[in-house]
């Protein structure tokens, strides 16, 4: 077996790695959208391939899948497709017409009569995320995916490093967090706990600005007002990704949760006008917010991507508003992204208290090092790291020798 990394031996985003069989067979694990405008280059995307993994449903990881065309089989999990799709419904682009096979967690199956493959399910800031195992021609191949020890699920984690396979050949991992930190909020909980803290004390309304597909993160909002005996509001759009992950895990907040509220924005009631959407729509209609937050703000956390302009506006005579911004902070140092542009004025808005309050979706080095020690493999090739060279440096440190730097586009035979 080969194996080759068109992208991401130096850069977070647009990864994509190809293992060639020796009996010619292709598979390509990821194939994301580029982060980096630095090398906008993804004529690589269009090759023919035996078949594609998408390990979760992040841009970065599967961005560039609708290049593989329609015959290609695109092993992926159910709650993954699901969250692409919603995102297409609600942008009023088409349904996906692709040769999807589901894959389920720990499930081991094989792909083009060559490939074994098990997905092994890992705690990240999406509701499914794999690490994949690949077996092929008597070799080992470990993929870690994107992935945390600090989430809800990091169970999964403590799980892998005391039961890890072994005899692994080769561990391509990531490393997003060498020369990144998390000092401030560690964990989840510790997310969950500052968010209850600061809306326990609330005067007026408060903003949680997530996406609404890290049901991590709304499942931490959502315990901070339940403990403090707020509404928590959502918009149609984060009511159909709870939908979705519901149908695989009852134990996510659903919108008949007396806790919850519908924003029922017209431009989102548009997007589910179809039939299809019959059932939803009528259950939406029930647990509407309508006017409300008018009579009493301080009983309401609204759970968006954006704060709304205008609800500031009208409110802002009953006191202040807090605003916690709750991811990366990287998308604000964008001045042309559209939620920097309405966010970074508010954090000197004399009427708004503005709190980052965040914990990353990747391991911290401390939790590769003990992730890569457990799995104990002959080589680990850093991947997902704008970093290799510290990455390599800190794991020495660490007192792993076996760090091996590749190059984007080169094949190495493993
Ligand atoms: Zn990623
Ligand atoms: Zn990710």
């Amino acid at each position: 077996m080969k194996a080759k990394i068109y992208r991401g031996t130096k850069e977070i985003g647009g990864t994509c790695i190809e293992l060639t069989a020796d009996n010619g067979k292709i598979l390509w694990i990821d194939l994301g959208q580029p982060l980096d405008e630095k090398n906008p280059n993804v004529d690589y995307a269009h090759k023919k391939v035996d078949a594609l993994l998408i390990s979760h449903p992040h841009q970065d990881h599967f961005g560039l899948m609708e290049n593989i065309g329609t015959e290609v089989p695109i092993y992926i999990g159910q709650i993954s497709l699901d969250l692409i799709n919603a995102t297409k419904i609600f942008r009023d682009l088409a349904p996906l017409n692709i040769n999807f096979m589901i894959i389920k967690s720990w499930k081991k199956f094989t792909i083009a009569n060559t490939f074994q493959v098990t997905p092994y399910l890992v705690d990240h800031s999406t509701p499914e995320a794999f690490a994949f195992l690949i077996e092929a021609d008597g070799k080992r191949v470990f993929y870690s995916g994107d992935f945390r020890a600090t989430g809800r699920k990091n169970i999964v984690y403590k799980k892998l490093i005391e039961k890890s396979p072994e005899n692994i050949d080769i561990l391509l991992m990531e490393g997003t967090m060498v020369e990144r930190t998390n000092h401030s909020y560690s964990t989840e909980d510790i997310v969950e706990e500052a968010i209850f803290n600061i809306i326990k004390e609330q005067n007026n309304l408060s903003f949680v600005i997530s996406s609404a597909q890290n049901i991590d993160r709304f499942v931490s909002v959502f315990r901070a007002c339940k403990r403090t005996h707020k509404y928590l509001v959502i918009d149609i759009y984060t009511a159909w990704i709870l939908e979705m992950v519901r149908k695989q895990s009852t134990n996510i907040p659903a919108i008949e949760w007396k806790e919850i509220k519908v924003y029922d924005h017209p431009s989102q009631l548009e997007k589910i006008k179809d039939k299809s959407f019959d059932e939803f729509r009528i259950r939406v209609k029930q647990h509407r917010m309508g006017n409300l937050v008018f009579q009493n703000p301080s009983n309401y956390v609204y759970f968006v991507r954006c704060p709304n302009e205008n609800l500031i506006n009208k409110l802002r005579s009953k006191g202040i508003i807090n605003i916690i911004y709750s991811q990366w902070e990287g998308y604000l140092k964008d001045e042309t992204n559209y939620i920097a542009q309405k966010i970074n004025p508010l954090k000197n808005d004399v009427g708004i208290n503005y709190k980052h309050i965040h914990t990353s979706g990747h391991a911290t080095v401390h939790d590769l090092e003990r992730f890569a020690k457990a799995i104990n493999p002959n080589k680990i090739v850093p991947i997902h790291t704008a970093f290799p060279a510290t990455f390599k440096m800190e794991f020495e440190e660490a007192g792993i020798k076996n760090i091996d730097l590749w190059e984007d586009g080169k094949e190495y035979k493993l």
